[in-house]
């Protein structure tokens, strides 16, 4: 008999379509025999860790032979008082991703459904799928989500509402008075996960601060990320807030050890560095500027720019943009896998990484004369 893995395996996985990473520097490097390149694939923050980080960072290696701290008890005490929250009302997750995995895994089961918008970030499918529990996707409108239809296709079966605010990659966002009209419409027995990995970057004056929304909304849980504005999405580290009793519950399928111990350490250290943050955000208002003035003078179509990055349209085969921009080493998001053919995504970067993305931009339109 021959062994199939595929007869073997929970036939749940058999119907997931791996996410879709950025393309690492390293991997182009191998495969094009070229050094240099410049990624705007994954939203990473363009600035290195401050030389501070690096060197306070440093002296605690030799921690490594041990456990971290299971508790993260520094960083959510840091966490409590940056926030003006409850340490039990913090979670901390490999990442937020982990964090979202901990919140479907504890409360989605047997034929519960989640909700999301269409264009959703990819992550959520793939996590929910990996669970077995069913996924609604809603149409969306002109790419941002629909409150209305997800309040109407909400059922007897929902059991959370998960969307991205501002969503990645159309970078729609619901306002203040939006959320807080449609938080007031959904049932206390919907969990609605706000997923704010670009909090930080949100400039936008009518932009919800949810935090202010848990004391009224039980039922809220909102994520975070020290992946985007904060600069550390190698270390992976990301956190939850929510209802104490829904992080207790939350606690009891956490992994003991899911945060490791430099990521708590850097975490600490980087919420502490708050004038570094303001300064990523001004790298990034300016390089918006830059990158959307240069899209329109190349006569690209883009959506509304909100985090730190932008969805460009291009009437090509997204394969051949992508390919024509890689050999000359720029490497952006193709939006295929959203069902956005005729979409990039294009993350921010220094004002010299945006002039070349622009540059290589422009050579290939020129080349396929569609400018
Ligand atoms: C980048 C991103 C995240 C962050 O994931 P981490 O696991 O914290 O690195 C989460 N949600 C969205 C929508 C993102 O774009």
């Amino acid at each position: 008999m021959t062994f199939d893995p595929t007869k073997l395996v929970n036939p749940l996985l058999l119907k997931i379509k791996p996410y879709q990473p950025g393309k690492p520097i390293a991997e182009c490097q191998r495969e094009l025999g070229r050094q240099e390149f410049i990624k705007l694939a994954s939203n990473e923050n363009p600035l290195l860790p401050s030389p501070l980080l690096i060197k306070q960072l440093i002296t605690t290696i030799s921690d490594l032979s041990l456990y971290p701290d299971s508790n993260g008890f520094e960083l959510k005490n840091a966490l409590s008082a940056f926030l003006k929250l409850s340490v039990d009302q913090i979670i901390l997750g490999n990442g937020s991703e982990d964090v979202l995995r901990m919140v479907i895994q504890a409360f989605m089961w047997a034929d519960k459904q989640i909700l999301i918008p269409e264009f959703a970030f990819a992550a959520y499918k793939i996590l929910a799928q990996g669970l077995g529990v069913a996924i609604k996707e809603v149409p969306a409108q002109q790419f941002g989500m629909d409150l209305e239809a997800m309040l109407k296709a909400i059922t007897s079966k929902t059991g959370m509402i998960i969307f991205a605010n501002p969503n990645n990659p159309t970078g729609t966002y619901v306002d203040k008075q939006a959320l807080l009209s449609f938080l007031e419409k959904i049932p206390s027995n919907i969990l609605v996960v706000c997923d704010e990995a670009y909090y930080e970057y949100m400039t936008e004056h009518d932009y919800p601060q949810t935090i202010n929304l848990l004391a009224r909304f039980a039922n809220l849980f909102i994520t975070r990320t020290f992946s985007k504005a904060y600069g550390l999405a190698g270390l992976r580290i990301g956190y939850g807030m929510g209802n104490a009793s829904v992080i207790a519950l939350m606690n009891r399928i956490r992994q003991p050890f899911n945060t490791n111990h430099l990521a708590q350490v850097a975490a600490t250290l980087a919420l502490a560095d708050q004038a570094r943050i303001k300064q990523c955000i001004q790298l990034n208002e300016c390089g918006k500027q830059q990158l959307t003035q240069g899209l329109a003078q190349l006569n690209l179509s883009f959506l509304p720019c909100h985090g730190n990055f932008v969805s460009v349209e291009i009437k090509m085969p997204n394969v051949k943009v992508f390919e024509a921009l890689l050999a000359q080493g720029i490497i952006i998001r193709p939006l295929a896998p959203y069902g956005m053919e005729d979409y990039f995504r294009i993350t921010i970067g220094t004002s010299q990484q945006n002039a070349a993305c622009l540059q290589a931009l422009e050579t290939i339109l020129k080349k396929e004369k569609v400018v």
